[in-house]
């Protein structure tokens, strides 16, 4: 028998939730469906849970087998999409990610609306959405309601809650090229920017009811991404959704042995977790190991270091050791006793010496890297020397100590270079 209907569910690494997400198409009142389940090269414990599902013929399963290091090319999911489209064969399409699930009777109501008016080419009905922590535990719920028929459906319906007939997926096919479009700028509203080429042909009809629940995790990518800044600062210390942590060093991230993590002085209140896609922009830099130990060029910037048996301390910059001139400037630059690393005074000696800091800034000042600063109403970034401008969220989100920001006068402001701002590119929903 035919499908009718195509629903096409895009799946990454969420074990916990897709197959809430199959079964609730499994349960659907309606059931001449077909699923294609567009799994973005999750990891086995995902898989695995999808693969139990496989043996109804009704679904479908394809690997997009992506290499990490090009997941943020492209809005993977509306990628996945694009793929899917061409391979369904009902007259309508509808859409399903990994963390929803749809109500038995979505089906059903949609296609009663379609066979009710033939005039009608998209649908879209309420949603609700429900925040849940780590384990799953609900901590808030909304309701989306239906608005009327939407001439722009844009930012007000979601990805889960709409259908449309295949005749507008190829109309906007093509007009556009393309039927999604998977520019990574879109990663936060890619639906909204395919309703905005649908709505060129036709408005979206409402049904008003509930036919989806969408579960918002601390992992959906919205959450991780949201204050993110676009460009990771030197020294963000990161983790994805594997238990492997990173600090951003060099524009790569440098992988840090769980062992030299504590030795080097690293806290876990400070790593920050982003989304894959964005963690696997950065190529593999050299480990942070026992290696570090043997070569200063190897060793991570922004540490604090003195010989064991020495009381004199430098800061790690640029492979170099800039030597703290005094308790002053110690206490200036906000530096914590505990953060320094005691080396073998032969390893110290290794290091080239770069510019001292001084607790006075003036003209002559070489700004530490790698630290917050705030002048009467904003908050900088240092990196060689420049101040780079953060938004008090970002600050948050990269887990900055706001109330360790370094004052700077307005005279001492002005002494330095503005650098490139560190912002939060993408459009929030
Ligand atoms: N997704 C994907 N590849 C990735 C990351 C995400 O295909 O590398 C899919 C994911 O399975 C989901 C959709 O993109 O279907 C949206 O992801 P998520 O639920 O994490 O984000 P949010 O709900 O915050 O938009
Ligand atoms: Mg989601």
């Amino acid at each position: 028998m035919k499908p009718v209907v195509s629903i096409i569910l895009t799946s990454y690494n969420k074990p916990n939730t897709v197959g809430k997400s199959i079964e609730s198409v499994l349960a659907q009142t309606f059931t001449h469906w077909e699923l294609f389940i567009m799994d973005d090269a999750s990891n086995e414990e995902t898989t695995t849970k999808i693969k139990s599902y496989l043996h109804d013929e009704r679904i479908h399963y394809y690997n997009s087998q992506i290499e990490n290091k090009n997941r943020y090319k492209t809005t993977r999911y509306a990628t996945l999409i694009n793929t899917a489209i061409p391979k369904t064969k009902g007259e309508y399409v509808t859409y399903l990610t990994d963390d929803t699930v749809y109500v038995p009777k979505r089906l059903e109501l949609m296609m009663q609306a379609f066979n009710h008016n033939s005039a009608i080419e998209a649908v879209y009905s309420g949603q609700k959405v429900i925040h849940v922590d780590k384990h799953l535990d609900v901590l808030t719920e909304r309701t989306r309601m239906t608005k009327g028929t939407l001439q722009e459906a844009a930012n007000i319906v979601d990805h889960c809650s709409v259908m449309h007939t295949r005749k507008i997926a190829d109309q906007v096919f093509q007009t556009f090229g393309s039927f999604w479009d998977d520019d990574p700028k879109y990663w936060h509203n890619a639906d909204a920017a395919f309703w905005s080429r649908v709505n060129t042909f036709t408005s979206f009809h409402p049904i008003d009811e509930i036919l989806d629940i969408s579960y918002k995790t601390p992992y959906s990518f919205q959450n991780l991404n949201a204050n993110l800044p676009e460009h990771l600062p030197e020294g963000t210390i990161v983790k994805g959704q594997s238990s492997n942590v990173y600090v951003i060093e060099e524009n790569r991230r440098r992988e840090i042995d769980r062992e030299w993590f504590t030795v080097l002085n690293y806290r876990n209140r400070d790593i920050v977790e982003i989304p894959d896609p964005i963690l696997f922009k950065y190529s593999l830099g050299p480990k942070i190991d026992e290696t570090v130990f043997s070569n200063p060029s190897l060793f991570p910037n922004g540490r604090l270091v003195k010989a064991k048996e020495s009381t004199t301390i430098y800061y790690i910059e640029n492979h170099q050791k800039r030597l703290i001139d005094g308790f002053k400037a110690f206490k200036k630059f906000k530096f914590q006793k505990k953060d320094i690393i005691p080396l073998t005074y032969e390893f110290l000696e290794g290091f080239e010496l770069g510019p001292p800091i001084n607790s006075s800034i003036t003209e002559h000042t070489i700004l530490p890297s790698q630290l917050l600063f705030k002048d009467f109403s904003s908050y900088y970034l240092s990196n060689q020397n420049q101040l780079h401008p953060i938004e008090k969220n970002s600050v948050k989100k990269l887990n900055l100590k706001e109330q360790q920001a370094i004052r700077l006068s307005k005279k001492e402001k002005k002494i330095f270079t503005e650098g490139d701002p560190f912002c939060w590119t993408y459009f929030q929903k």
